[in-house]
């Protein structure tokens, strides 16, 4: 990792700092785990979703979405495994009633991997090793099992049959209205079912900053084929020649390093089994790397047996090297038909889809699940953003345009000239309209463009003394504090294209 990049908690102060991200309720001494999104973070966090859901959704024939409600009936909990396994290994200390991950605390005090780790083994190496509490050094207890689903009520009266869980994925949602979305949408396999929403995971210990949350956004995508053809890939083509730093389970088990090859190498050498799980890794890969993030920052790591998930018959988490080391951005199962046959078998429902072809009913298999946090991916973007201009002496925040939070910065040269601010307040209230913009007249020039750069405004346009007489603007871009002078009235086409990509030299006068 590039030695001028933040560490997590320098990025929480810089959050917090510029408006993208403050602990939640912090006046009472804020709350573990969960976070709130401030005036810019909101912008960003927004941009990130609606990029996603265009790309995976709107742009595709073969993804539809849902939005489905947060809580559902339990049993939805009980057939998805949930219930009785969606645990993490809990250990307390003796004394001080400290509680820790039992993984967590000896991936931190042994700096070993623990992947896939089982409460048998943990429970062996915290007594092998003798390990003590992180906080006041005293025995530690048994190590247990610990149910990370938050438990709430639904009604007035707290019974059994009225306790509910806050959902901790979005994934069971989408199997639970497979069927009606399937027939109304008239999907025909292969085809996807994209969620954007809420998750909720009680974790014993939350940690770095938005890495590991309690209340976090997941996007989501199950896709579904025929159970026969689980080898047709119509998309492959688009792919195969991509490359991308590759960590198979074999590379793991024999120590080796990670290997840059492209998707066709993996396919060939049966490293990733299927084609359609080739497919929506390098697909996830390259919608982070359109947007701006560096592909070097990025690995695909195959689960280890130990590691697989229940349900999961090959896992590949898409992962990005954070300052504190290559973790999960995004988790990609092959989850095959067990959700679906789950329900069928727990509700009664018939949840087939009838096979013109063979004419008979089906149960269709999840190939892959890309399944991403949200607030991961707004890390993502945020590391690969910030950047520390030496020349300038300040931050600039190289967001891509599409995801920056602020788009346009419109500036009045100096603040006690009336008819120049109004004139610099015509054209804000003109591209408002088009793009989230701000209106700055506080400070210097130069003050207000170091401002501007540190919260990654794309592109600052600013109207001085000349604007009255030519009715021209000063356009300044962000990554290279290059300028041009243009017409107000070719202003927002300017801009626009300049956002789409083009060179902002070719698009106007030149200013030395
Ligand atoms: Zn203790």
């Amino acid at each position: 990792m590039d030695k001028s990049k933040l560490t997590i908690e320098e990025m929480a102060v810089f959050c917090k700092r510029k408006g993208f991200v403050y602990a939640n309720s912090e006046i009472y001494g804020g709350i573990a785990g969960f976070y709130d999104f401030g005036h810019l973070g909101v912008e960003l966090k927004n941009n990130i979703k609606k990029e996603w859901w265009k790309t995976f959704v709107q742009e595709r024939d073969d993804v539809v979405g849902i939005d489905g409600s947060i809580i559902t009936h339990p049993m939805v909990w009980k057939a998805s495994g949930h219930v009785d396994g969606f645990t993490d290994i809990l250990v307390d200390c003796r004394k001080c009633g400290s509680r820790f991950r039992g993984d967590q605390l000896i991936q931190d005090k042994l700096k070993i991997e623990t992947h896939g780790m089982q409460l048998e083994e943990i429970s062996k190496i915290l007594k092998e090793k003798k390990l003590r509490c992180a906080k006041c050094g005293s025995d530690l207890g048994e190590p247990k099992r610990f149910n990370l689903m938050f438990n709430t009520n639904v009604g007035p009266v707290q019974t059994s049959s009225s306790a509910v869980f806050l959902r901790p994925e979005t994934a069971q949602v989408i199997f639970a209205n497979f069927k009606l979305v399937q027939e109304n949408a008239r999907l025909k396999l292969p085809f996807g079912i994209a969620q954007i929403g809420k998750a909720f995971r009680n974790e014993i210990s939350p940690r770095d900053f938005l890495f590991r949350m309690r209340e976090f956004e997941q996007m989501e995508i199950e896709y579904f084929v025929h159970p026969d053809k689980q080898e047709e890939c119509n998309f492959i083509d688009e792919v195969l020649d991509y490359e991308l730093n590759v960590y198979s389970a074999d590379m793991q088990k024999n120590d080796k390093a990670m290997e840059k090859i492209t998707i066709k190498q993996c396919l060939n050498k049966k490293i990733i089994k299927t084609r359609w799980h080739a497919y929506w890794l390098a697909l996830m890969h390259k919608w982070f790397v359109e947007f701006g993030a560096n592909a070097e920052h990025f690995r695909i790591r195959q689960h280890v047996k130990d590691e697989l998930s229940h349900y999961a018959l090959d896992t590949w988490d898409l992962e990005y090297e954070f300052p504190f080391g290559w973790k999960e951005l995004q988790g990609l199962s092959n989850r095959t038909d067990f959700d679906l046959k789950k329900h069928m078998e727990h509700s009664k429902s018939d949840l087939t889809i009838f096979d013109e072809e063979t004419k008979k009913k089906i149960v269709p298999h999840v190939i892959c699940e890309p399944s991403q946090g949200v607030e991961r991916a707004f890390l993502v973007f945020l590391f690969d953003a910030y950047s520390y201009d030496k020349k300038r002496d300040n931050v600039v925040l190289k967001l891509h345009p599409k995801l920056a939070p602020i788009k346009v910065g419109i500036f009045p040269l100096v603040s006690n000239k009336a008819d120049l601010v109004k004139k610099a307040r015509d054209v804000y209230d003109e591209m408002k309209k088009e793009w989230a913009c701000t209106f700055d007249l506080s400070g210097s020039i130069g003050r207000r463009y170091a401002r501007a750069d540190e919260t990654g405004i794309y592109a600052t346009v600013t109207i001085d003394f000349e604007s009255l007489e030519d009715e021209s603007v000063t356009i300044r871009s962000r990554d290279t504090t290059e300028q041009v002078r243009v017409k107000i009235s070719e202003l927002k086409d300017v801009l626009k294209k300049y956002m789409d990509g083009e060179k902002l030299g070719k698009l106007g006068k030149k200013v030395e």
